[in-house]
């Protein structure tokens, strides 16, 4: 277990791990890519990043909660949003609603036509819960807060219940596992339960509880609705808890979104066992020739945790 700082660093350094090495395989089938590696950590050792370890939208999105948070000291939506849209690199992988957002932004809408550009109900996919690990570690005490914040940065592109449902769970979730010294299933699920509000993500959080192996994890399954993917990543972390590494391949040999499943899983990991879980050679590797790179998450990382003191 890490200390503070390393579970701070743990988490955001885990965003791009799952990322960068789920993205590899996106949409691939569980039966594929069980056929391909024998073990979870195969999936970690074997996949090469000597050319391009490059992170996704999940990664660069999570950057983008972080600075906005940092710079006004709580989610400001309008800055928050113009981040988003000056940041948005077009190749990292972004889904479609996600995308008509920040082009509706980039050309003068306001953050609440925005929202709706694709979606007349604002999206359901997991791309407010996937960037939610920042506020998760700045307001790690302070439920309220955490909620209204949680809120103003998903609504943004995600404005669907679920949407934003996904991502209280999830930065409760993260919440609890950088707040705590030893790992307790029960008050893991306790937290996760607390945050539910809609029947159907309580009837899906209550399936996830009692998974137990890659098996029941590939049965389950997971896409990229919020409702279909937050509770895979949530049950993973809870199953490998102790074993970052084990847990992010683990995600991604379920198929299907791995990148950003493997993403939020190692945010909640990283978040509990802390950065020492995490290969030199990967962060040395992650986007290298980026100046947002693996050394700005832990410059990130380390304001985020000097600043949670005051929450
Ligand atoms: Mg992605």
């Amino acid at each position: 277990m890490g200390n503070r700082l390393q579970k701070y660093r743990g988490c955001l350094l885990a965003v791009a791990l799952g990322d960068v090495i789920g993205s590899k395989y996106e949409w691939m089938s569980s039966r594929d890519l069980n056929s391909q590696f024998k073990t979870p950590l195969d999936v970690i050792h074997g996949t090469s990043l000597k050319e391009d370890a490059y992170y996704t939208d999940d990664t660069q999105m999570t950057i983008c909660v972080a600075e906005s948070l940092l710079k006004d000291g709580r989610i400001n939506r309008e800055n928050l949003a113009q981040n988003f849209s000056e940041s948005y690199d077009t190749w990292r992988g972004y889904g479609a609603g996600t995308r008509a957002v920040l082009n509706a932004i980039y050309t003068g809408a306001t953050v609440e036509d925005a929202s709706v550009a694709e979606f007349s109900e604002g999206s359901y996919g997991n791309g407010a819960a996937m960037r939610v690990a920042p506020l998760g570690l700045y307001f790690p005490k302070n439920q309220e807060l955490l909620r209204s914040a949680v809120h103003d940065a998903s609504s943004i592109t995600h404005c669907h219940r679920h949407g934003i449902e996904g991502a209280q769970i999830m930065a409760n979730a993260i919440s609890y596992m950088v707040r705590v010294k030893q790992f307790e299933i029960d008050e893991y699920w306790k937290v996760i339960t607390n945050a539910v509000e809609s029947n159907n993500f309580r009837l899906k959080i209550d399936q996830a509880m009692s998974l137990s192996s890659l098996d029941d994890l590939i049965e389950y399954g997971s896409d990229i609705s919020a409702l279909d993917s937050v509770p895979t990543a949530l049950a993973c972390a809870a199953i490998h808890h102790n074993c970052l590494l084990t847990a992010i391949g683990t995600a991604i040999l379920i198929g299907g979104d791995t990148d950003t499943v493997a993403s939020m899983t190692g945010a909640l990991v990283g978040a509990l066992v802390g950065d020492h879980a995490i290969p030199e050679t990967f962060i040395k590797a992650v986007d290298r020739d980026n100046k947002k790179g693996a050394t700005y998450l832990i410059t990130l990382a380390d304001e985020l945790e000097k600043a949670s003191n005051k929450q």
